[in-house]
């Protein structure tokens, strides 16, 4: 900031020479040589300090400062004078209206002195202005005490944050504001760090006048006198409430899942860790469920993801109903969730817990009046013995996971040793198949059916095959899971498809028989917006008439959502296609919604036709089906017949069609061909009907 220094008086002679004086202080010099001038140049210019004559024609210097004073407070006045004007002078030193005079003639060093001293507490004043300024009007608390800590002083943002006007506060000490928060050694190390380095910040829980404790961050600086001694404690403080909210709920959303409100990946990690470093010493068990949603990705893809959403929400809330205080439930992403429980004593607890869970989804989960049937699959991993790092055993119960999945869904598994390797042969299957689509290591064979009544071949079931370069043939009971989970079912699905049909017509054209081919289709599929073109595409491309084609969907894929499915169906239907519940007798089928399932074809689980035979109660059921079948004007066709004494039992009790090996196995196209023209299988030399 520039110094400017005004000088004034009548006498030319005078000015000059104290111009000469302050030439070279650093200063800017103005002169005037009247009250007028030197008015009209402080209405031009910064004027910080004032040196005037007293006795000047017109208006006196005294009478001029008390204008300046009016109109420019904070400017520095004084008068330079001879020792004859002194009453005038002090009269007006008294009422302030000038701030020193100093006596005519002057000594050169002393006036520089008395200037130099002007422009410094001019520099004070200003910046005791802009302290009390602050003072007033900051967020941040201030309190100023006595070297005993007695309050002397509080701005009005103290006031703010504690409650406590100053009346209230002065004389007493800052202790008023304690909270129970802090132990006493928390004031003593508070002290020790102020006495040694002069301040101390940190933060600290006080209490407001209305009782509630709340958060600041304080800092507490020591005053000294000019001899060293402690003449006074500043405190400056915030209120740190809302940041310290916050921060709470930043820390909270990094920590959970927003959907759900449930601890995410990270949580369950940090908790899993901690569970395991406690167990380690106290030699407890430690078991760490995987569950994955069965299906949950035809849920998203069907109805949306509003639909998938609230369904997470509602299976997070039935599991949040099974856990007790100190597990740890958490989503760890897409539709997996785990479970930590961090004291267990024996392995029966953990089923226990288990079978809670699986009882849970029992019931349907209801979403816009549409009810689903939803399940889960468990895998469940135990520290130690399963593995003692958090990544081995979470690893591992998605290894047990995947072998519930692959063991029939809505299942639990333990992890064993051997899973490790059936994780790896997975990962080596998914990847394999990829190529095999591609490089035509897929095979389609063909197993006959044969009607009952008449012996004839009515048609054959297509089932893929993987001709594997050094495994040999794969059966599809181990990829077909696979391709369904990573969506590779869908080209798989579309070569079985186009070759079945091209082959059928082929035979019917070449006279072979007028069969009918049954095409599976799993749910992936089904629910694949483009199944009606490829099914429409390969019966053009192939000249099949399209109740030459049969698709068979399986009984638990059809009742998992029975709407849904009752839709989609009625468009299969339109196609012309004939349709076949596969599986018939596992899932979870109800007679009323048969009804209403636009189907042609049952076909009796060969689970049920293994034991008809041996087992009353399989034979019952059996019969119930065919009657059941036949009162909805179905056609029933029985899988997995393997004896005569079956082939028996179910011609006596009027089912259409067989399948089996009995009958033939499934078999290479070219063998099928021979079969059809034969009648004989080329390794079942007797067989036929
Ligand atoms: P599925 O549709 O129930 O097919 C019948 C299964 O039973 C076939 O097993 C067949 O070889 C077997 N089988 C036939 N007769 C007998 C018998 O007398 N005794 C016994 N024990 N088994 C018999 P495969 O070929 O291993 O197929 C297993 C499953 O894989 C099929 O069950 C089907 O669900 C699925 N699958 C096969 N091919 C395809 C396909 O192209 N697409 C889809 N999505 N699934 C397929
Ligand atoms: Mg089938
Ligand atoms: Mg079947």
């Amino acid at each position: 900031m520039s110094q400017t220094l005004l000088l004034v008086d009548d006498e030319e002679a005078i000015l000059r020479s104290l111009a000469r004086l302050f030439r070279n202080q650093g200063y800017e010099l103005l002169t005037a040589t009247s009250a007028a001038e030197a008015l009209h140049l402080l209405e031009l210019n910064d004027v910080q300090v004032i040196l005037s004559d007293q006795r000047m024609p017109v208006m006196t210097g005294v009478e001029m400062l008390s204008l300046v004073r009016e109109r420019y407070p904070e400017i520095i006045r004084m008068i330079l004078s001879g020792y004859s004007d002194i009453t005038a002078i002090s009269d007006a030193v008294n009422k302030g209206n000038i701030y020193k005079f100093l006596f005519k003639p002057w000594d050169n060093d002393l006036l520089l002195e008395n200037i130099r001293d002007a422009f410094e507490r001019y520099g004070l004043t200003q910046k005791g202005a802009q302290f009390s300024r602050i003072y007033e009007n900051t967020v941040e608390g201030i309190v100023i005490t006595d070297q005993n800590t007695a309050i002397q002083a509080v701005n009005p943002a103290f006031t703010t944050i504690t409650g406590y006007a100053p009346h209230e506060v002065i004389g007493k000490t800052p202790a008023l504001l304690k909270s129970d928060e802090h132990p006493p050694a928390f004031f003593q190390e508070m002290w020790a760090t102020l006495h040694e380095k002069g301040k101390w910040t940190g933060e600290i829980w006080n209490r407001r006048k209305n009782g509630e404790k709340y958060p600041e961050w304080l800092n507490i600086t020591e005053i000294r006198d000019a001899q060293g001694r402690i003449s006074q404690y500043v405190g400056l403080f915030n209120d740190v409430t809302e940041h310290k909210r916050n921060e709470e709920q930043l820390r909270y959303q990094a920590y959970h899942d927003a959907l759900t409100g449930l601890p995410n990946r990270l949580l369950f990690g940090e908790n899993l860790e901690l569970a395991l470093g406690q167990a380690e010493r106290s030699g407890q068990v430690v078991a760490v469920l995987l569950m994955d949603l069965d299906r949950f990705k035809f849920v998203n893809d069907t109805f949306g993801h509003d639909y998938g959403d609230k369904l997470l929400v509602m299976v997070a809330e039935r599991l949040r109903s099974v856990i007790r205080k100190g597990d740890t439930l958490a989503r760890m992403g897409g539709d997996e969730f785990t479970l930590l429980l961090p004291t267990i004593r024996e392995s029966d607890d953990i089923v226990r817990v288990i079978k809670k869970i699986l009882h849970e989804f029992t019931r349907p989960f209801t979403i816009e009046k549409n009810d689903f049937i939803v399940t889960v699959s468990i895998g469940a991993s135990i520290y130690p013995q399963d593995g003692n790092t958090p990544e081995t055993v979470l690893k591992n119960a998605d290894s047990a996971m995947y072998k519930a999945k692959e063991d029939g869904r809505n299942n639990y598994a333990f992890f064993t040793a051997t899973m490790n390797e059936q994780m790896k042969r997975r990962i080596i299957v998914e990847n394999e198949l990829h190529k095999a689509i591609e490089g035509g290591e897929l095979e389609v064979y063909y197993q006959p059916k044969q009607r009952l009544a008449d012996g004839v071949v009515v048609g054959m079931e297509a089932l893929v095959r993987w001709n594997h370069p050094v495994r040999g043939l794969v059966s599809p009971s181990e990829f077909i899971p696979i391709a369904e989970s990573t969506g590779q079912i869908v080209p798989l699905g579309k070569f079985v498809l186009e070759e079945a049909c091209r082959r059928t017509a082929a035979w019917n054209q070449a006279g072979l028989g007028n069969l009918q081919v049954a095409v599976n289709f799993s749910a992936y599929q089904l629910r694949d917006g483009d199944l009606l073109e490829i099914i429409s595409n390969a019966l053009k491309q192939s000249d099949l008439m399209p109740h030459q084609l049969e698709a068979e969907l399986t009984e638990s894929l059809v009742m998992q959502d029975v709407e849904a499915s009752i839709e989609e169906l009625v468009q299969l239907k339109r196609l012309g296609v004939s349709i076949a519940i596969d599986d018939f007798g596992t899932g979870y089928s109800s007679l009323s919604y048969l009804k209403r399932l636009p189907v042609d074809t049952l076909k009796v689980d060969q689970s049920f036709v293994r034991d008809v035979v041996s087992d009353q109660q399989d034979a019952e059921l059996v019969r119930a089906i065919i009657g059941m079948a036949h009162g909805f004007k179905l056609k029933v066709v029985a899988e997995g017949v393997e004896s005569v004494e079956q082939l028996e039992f179910l011609r006596q009790n009027g089912c259409d069609i067989i399948q089996g090996y009995w009958l033939a196995r499934p078999m290479p196209a070219g063998d099928f061909a021979a079969f059809l023209s034969t009648g004989r299988t080329p390794f079942n030399g007797d067989a036929g009907g």
